[in-house]
């Protein structure tokens, strides 16, 4: 008996592509115009999001739409592929079907499940309350409007304490992350905005970067992390290493060493979790929610069903773990539509019944780790031997890792835009929107 919404013999295969990240789009482009099967990639946004820029739209040196491009514009030639706007909600791995918020139910003969990582906050969930995160643009946006509505209000009150509590941003999280946007940050308080205020001295502005090990960036080099440390500092960031945050409250940080803090401003860059969609697979995950496939990257159990990007735990061919970064969602996207174009391919073949042993392992090509730490200065590890800091690696990191990252076919206008927007310091990505409800309060 067929399973309810398989396909088979000579029809198209239904491929279901749950978001539209790095692995889903890119597992959508390979297998695009390849008329045996029939896409439908759904997205709960209707854009790619270039996660790596999203701290850029945090600190207003880019707009949201610089970051973002169009699901459907991306894959508009791709006449086998349909892009639907949902949230999918549900997974029945039974009938072979997923459910969207929208009432709607997609079947599939096969899935990718590419939903990406989420905010993690350790078992202490209520922190998201208190803090603002960094995954979407919205929260990219959320975390800009909250500093420059306290910058406003510093200028506005006339309480020195008050005005002290406004000018701190706190950063816990010493990665890539929060080392990018602490730079960033500095660089707007001393150069975009140092003319700008009347009553206030922007370049005063506390910025607090908080890790709870003994080094910023850990997996770099030891002098690439002390060159990391010395840059923040020289440029105003106060580091705070070895420092457990152990409680948060509102506009309030507690340590481990009974200290704390008062930040109106508290960005959360410690931690990710995987979508809670893997939960749906019925399969076994780590701690953060991820799944370890079998090495073509389908579910155990689940030849049908695959996952990609940052709901994967695995280690590659030489024993390192694949890490949560763009190139590895990317390449697994592309190695999936391989895997079942392969498929097709000997299902007509002798070794039809052999189809599932025979799917090719995945191979992570690791093209090294880049970090930003201001403007004109990075750390860059490529390789045994490839470590570059400073200008150098700012440059490198300004071309070949937006370049290597982006799936999009018009890699060079995009590469051009975006280095235009960011070199420029794009001053409409200062514009308020929408003010926080705070703002309209009379005290914090
Ligand atoms: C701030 C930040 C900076 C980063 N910097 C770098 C960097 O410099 N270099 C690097 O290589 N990597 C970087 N990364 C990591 C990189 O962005 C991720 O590893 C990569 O995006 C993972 O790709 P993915 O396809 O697994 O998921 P994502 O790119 O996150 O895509 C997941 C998609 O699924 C959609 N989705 C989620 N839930 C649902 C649902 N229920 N229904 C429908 N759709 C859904 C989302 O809308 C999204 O479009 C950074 C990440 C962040 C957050």
């Amino acid at each position: 008996m067929p399973t309810h919404g398989v396909t088979e013999g000579n029809q198209k295969r239904k491929v279901l592509i749950i978001g539209g990240g790095f692995a889903g789009l890119e597992c959508a482009l390979t297998l695009s115009n390849d008329d045996r099967f029939d896409v439908t990639l759904v997205d709960r946004t209707n854009h790619h999001l270039f996660q790596p820029l999203l701290y850029q739209v945090a600190t207003a040196s880019l707009t949201g739409p610089d970051i973002a491009r169009s699901i459907r514009q991306v894959l508009a030639k791709a006449k086998n592929v349909t892009v639907l706007m949902d949230e999918i909600t549900g997974i029945d791995t039974a009938t072979r079907a997923a459910s969207g918020k929208s009432g709607h139910r997609y079947e599939y003969d096969y899935l990718l499940l590419a939903a990406g990582a989420r905010t993690g906050y350790f078992g202490n969930d209520h922190w998201a309350d208190y803090t603002l995160g960094l995954k979407s643009l919205a929260d990219a946006q959320a975390i800009r409007r909250k500093v420059l509505s306290n910058l406003e209000r510093a200028e506005l009150t006339t309480s020195e304490s008050e005005r002290t509590k406004l000018m701190t941003v706190a950063i816990v999280g010493g990665g890539p992350t929060g080392v990018e946007l602490a730079g960033a940050f500095a660089d707007l308080v001393h150069r975009s905005l140092k003319s700008n205020f009347r009553r206030i001295d922007t370049s005063k502005l506390r910025i607090i970067l908080i890790e709870g090990f003994k080094n910023l960036l850990e997996p770099y080099d030891a002098n690439q992390r002390d060159y990391a440390r010395r840059h923040l500092e020289s440029i105003g960031v106060e580091v705070r290493t070895e420092t457990k945050v152990t409680d948060i409250r509102p506009g309030v940080l507690e340590f481990g060493d009974s200290t704390n803090l008062e930040a109106a401003a508290i960005i959360w860059a410690a931690g990710v979790a995987a979508n809670p969609l893997t939960k749906a697979l019925g399969v076994e995950t780590d701690r953060g929610g991820r799944i370890t496939p079998n090495p073509d990257l389908s579910v155990p159990g689940h030849p049908e069903i695959f996952v990609a990007g940052d709901l994967v735990a695995m280690k590659d061919n030489e024993g390192k773990v694949v890490p949560g970064v763009a190139p590895a969602a990317s390449q697994m996207g592309r190695h999936i539509a391989r895997v079942l174009k392969e498929e097709l391919r000997l299902e007509k073949g002798r070794f039809a019944d052999r189809k599932h042993d025979l799917r090719p392992t995945f191979r992570y090509w690791d093209k090294g780790m880049m970090a930003i730490i201001g403007k004109n200065h990075a750390v860059v590890k490529a390789g045994k031997a490839l470590r570059l800091q400073g200008f150098i690696a700012w440059m490198a990191w300004l071309f070949i890792h937006i370049l290597f990252l982006i799936g999009f076919r018009n890699k060079l206008a995009v590469l051009l835009g975006w280095a235009t927007a960011y070199l420029k310091n794009t001053p409409e990505a200062r514009i308020i929107m929408h003010p926080p409800k705070e703002y309209e309060a009379a005290s914090l």
